[in-house]
C-alpha cells in the first residue's frame, strides 16, 4: 500500500501513545489550513501507550486531576470530562473531582476521546489516518521523509515527529535463571502474572518507586493477605503526595548554580529553612521544576552526568510522589505490618522448586532469601538509545537519521526539538517529542511537559506552512517556563 499526502501539508506521527497522540490534536485543534496526519502505531488505540493502557482500576494518575487538562487554557477541563464521563466507564466520582487522583486506564479514554473530538472538529479538508503498524525504516530528504512500516506500508509526508515513547530494558542477567518462573511477575502491570501471585505468603517486591505502588495496589485489589518485603539500592521509599502549596521562588535572585553540587547544597539550604519554618518539603519540588530546563541546558555534560549518577535517585523520589489514595492502600498495608522495605542490592535470582531463592546483598552483608514471588518493580526503562535494541531505533542511528545525545540520554536535538543527524545535520522537518529529549531536557516525559512540548511543537510546524497564523516559533527556554508554570 502506499499512501502520499502531497496536496496538503502532511506529518507522520510515529507513535501513537499520550505525546503523539496529543500533537495530532494539538495540530487539528490550532490548523487554519488542510493537514494530511498519519500516525504510526501499532496498538489499538490512540493515546495510551505504556502509562495509560494498563486496565487496573487502582493504578492511578500520580497527581490530582486538576493540573492534567489537555488544555491549560482550560484547567479545568478534564475535572468536567470526568464528572460527566466517569461513571459510564466505570469509575465513582468522588466529591472532590479536582483533588483526586483519576485511574489511569480512565485518563487513555480522555485522550482518546480527546483526539476523536479533534478529527471531528478539524479543518473540514484535513485528513487524518491511524496506521496500525510500528515504523521499521525512516529516509529523511529535506522536504520529504519516508517511512516504512512493518507490515511493508509506505508513508510519505512533508515532516515527520517522533513520539516513541520509552523502551524496556531487557531483563537483567540477575533476573534471567526466573524469567520463566510462574511466580516472577517482570512487570506490575500484567494481570495475569500477578493473579498467579495471590495465594503467595511473601513478596519480594525489587524497587521501592511508583511501580511498586502499582504492584502494591494491584495484590491488594486481589485480595493478597501476604507480607511484602521491597528493597530498593539506597532504601529510599516512595513519599505519598501532599496538597503542598509551591516554596517560595528560592533560585529567582541569584545566578543560577551550575554544578550538581551547588544545586544541592542550595535545595539543602531551602530545605532546613522550610523545615525550621514548620513548612513542608514537599513544595520544594515545585519550586524547583520550572528551572529544571535552564538548570539542564546551562550545565555541561560532565555536571548532567553527575547530576545523573549522584542525584537522579534523590529527585526521582522528591519529584515523583504517589498519588495520596495509593499512598493510602500503601499506609494502610505498613500498619498492619505487612510490608517492610530497607536498603538491599540484588545480586542474583534462582529457583527453588515453587519458590525463588534471592541473594541479595545488605549493609550486613551477603545473604541469600527465599520468596514465594517476585515482583520487579523497577520500571526498568531504558533513555540511553546505544543500548536499546528495538530494531527501528537501531535502523535509526545506523542510518545515521539520529544520533545518541552526548549525555547517554536519548537523542541530540536543538533545544526546539529539531533532531540532529549523526553528521551534525539539524533536520528541519523531523523532530522528537518525549523521552527521546531526555538528553536536551532532562524532565521530558509527565502529563504537564508533554502537553508544553505538544503544544509548542504544534505551533512551530504550524508557523512554517501558515506564516499568518501568529504563533511562537521559537521553543526557548522562557517560552517554555511559561508554558512549564
Ligand atoms: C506506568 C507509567 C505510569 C505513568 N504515570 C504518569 C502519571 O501518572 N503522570 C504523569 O505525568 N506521567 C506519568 N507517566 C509518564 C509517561 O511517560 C507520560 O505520561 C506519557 O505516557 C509518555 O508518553 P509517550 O508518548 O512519550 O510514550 P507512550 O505513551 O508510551 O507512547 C509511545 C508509543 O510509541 C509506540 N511505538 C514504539 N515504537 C514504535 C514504532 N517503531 N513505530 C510506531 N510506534 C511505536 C508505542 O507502541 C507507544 O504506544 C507514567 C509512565 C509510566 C510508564
Amino acid at each position: 500500500m502506499h499512501i502520499d499526502y502531497c496536496a496538503k501539508h502532511s506529518i507522520a506521527i510515529i507513535g501513537g501513545g499520550f505525546a503523539g497522540a496529543l500533537t495530532a490534536l494539538k495540530l487539528l485543534d490550532r490548523a487554519e489550513v488542510p493537514l494530511a496526519i498519519t500516525i504510526i502505531e501499532p496498538r489499538e488505540e490512540l493515546g495510551r501507550g505504556v502509562a495509560y493502557s494498563t486496565t487496573e482500576p487502582v493504578h492511578l494518575v500520580n497527581g490530582p486531576a486538576e493540573i492534567f487538562s489537555l488544555y491549560p487554557e482550560e484547567p479545568d477541563h478534564l475535572v468536567r470530562w470526568l464528572a460527566e464521563n466517569g461513571a459510564a466507564n466505570g469509575w465513582q466520582p468522588p466529591s472532590d473531582i479536582a483533588a483526586s487522583s483519576p485511574p489511569r486506564y480512565l485518563y487513555g479514554t480522555y485522550v482518546r476521546d480527546e483526539l476523536n473530538r479533534a478529527v471531528r472538529e478539524a479543518h473540514s479538508l484535513s485528513t487524518f489516518r491511524h496506521v496500525r503498524s510500528a515504523a521499521a525504516k525512516l529516509i529523511s530528504a529535506p522536504h520529504k521523509i519516508s517511512i516504512t512500516t512493518t507490515d511493508g506500508t509506505m508513508i510519505e509526508a512533508d515532516e515527520a515527529v517522533l513520539a516513541l515513547g520509552v523502551f524496556q530494558a531487557e531483563l537483567q542477567k540477575q533476573e534471567a535463571a526466573v524469567a520463566s518462573h510462574f511466580r516472577f511477575a517482570a512487570n506490575p502491570w500484567e494481570p495475569a502474572a500477578l493473579d498467579r501471585l495471590v495465594d503467595c505468603g511473601e513478596l519480594l517486591l525489587i524497587g521501592s518507586s511508583l511501580s511498586m505502588v502499582d504492584a502494591v495496589a494491584g495484590m491488594e485489589a486481589r485480595g493478597y493477605r501476604g507480607k511484602y518485603h521491597v528493597i530498593s539500592r539506597r532504601g529510599q521509599f516512595v513519599e505519598g503526595r501532599r496538597a503542598a502549596e509551591a516554596a517560595r521562588d528560592f533560585l529567582a535572585d541569584r545566578p543560577l548554580p551550575a554544578t550538581a553540587r551547588a544545586l544541592l547544597s542550595a535545595v539543602k539550604a531551602e530545605r532546613r529553612a522550610i523545615a525550621t519554618a514548620g513548612g513542608d518539603w514537599q513544595g520544594l519540588p515545585l519550586a524547583i521544576r520550572p528551572y529544571v530546563l535552564p538548570l539542564w541546558q546551562a550545565a555541561n555534560d560532565r555536571e548532567r552526568l553527575r547530576f545523573g549518577r549522584h542525584l537522579r535517585a534523590f529527585w526521582d523520589v522528591t519529584a515523583h510522589r504517589s498519588a495520596p489514595e495509593s499512598n493510602g492502600t500503601l499506609q494502610n498495608v505498613i500498619a498492619e505490618g505487612r510490608l517492610t522495605h530497607g536498603a538491599a542490592r540484588l545480586l542474583g535470582l534462582v529457583r527453588r522448586r515453587d519458590r525463588i531463592a534471592a541473594t541479595l546483598r545488605t549493609r550486613k552483608g551477603t545473604e541469600e532469601q527465599l520468596f514465594d514471588g517476585v515482583i520487579d518493580c523497577r520500571g526498568h526503562q531504558l533513555h540511553d538509545w546505544r543500548r536499546i535494541r528495538d530494531p527501528f531505533v537501531k535502523s535509526l542511528l545506523d542510518g545515521g537519521e539520529v544520533h545518541p545525545h552526548s549525555t547517554g540520554f536519548g537523542i541530540d536535538a536543538t533545544p526546539e526539538g529539531d533532531i540532529i543527524s549523526d553528521e551534525g545535520r539539524i533536520h528541519r522537518n523531523f523532530s522528537a517529542i518525549g523521552h527521546p529529549l531526555r538528553g536536551v531536557a532532562w524532565e521530558s516525559s509527565s502529563i504537564t511537559e508533554q502537553r508544553a512540548q505538544a503544544i509548542a511543537l504544534a505551533e512551530r510546524i504550524l508557523a512554517k506552512i501558515t506564516p499568518a497564523v501568529s504563533v511562537a516559533t521559537t521553543l526557548r527556554a522562557d517560552a517554555l517556563l511559561k508554558l512549564f508554570s
